[in-house]
């Protein structure tokens, strides 16, 4: 029966949640907050589908699925983090937009 095997169970993106959320745990690039749909494809065409439960993370780039408390923040806010102003007298980390240090009060 060669028929038999041309169907399959295909995981797919169904609509994109939110972009490039979160990176990859497999190649680091970055991945989406996506709802995806189970489809049941027989000859290449999809003939039922039904959605997942919970949305997934998605990677672009190796089309990965994962869950999405697995995921890495993505790489440019992970860096901002690390990049926060600290006060030149005391030391302490201070938020951007502060002109004063709250710790100190010495002017930034
Ligand atoms: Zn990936
Ligand atoms: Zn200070």
């Amino acid at each position: 029966m060669f028929f038999f095997f041309v169907g399959g169970l295909e995981q797919q993106v169904r609509e994109v949640l939110k972009s490039g959320v979160g990176s990859c745990i497999y190649c680091n690039s970055r991945a989406d907050l996506v709802e995806y749909e189970k489809a049941l494809k027989l000859f290449f065409v999809p003939v039922w589908r039904w959605p997942g439960k919970e949305p997934v993370m998605h990677c672009n780039n190796c089309k990965l699925f994962f869950p999405q408390h697995m995921c890495f923040p993505p790489p440019d806010s992970s860096s901002a983090i690390l990049e926060g102003l600290r006060c030149r007298f005391c030391d302490q980390l201070v938020e951007a937009e502060f002109r004063f240090c709250p710790f100190c009060g010495s002017a930034i």
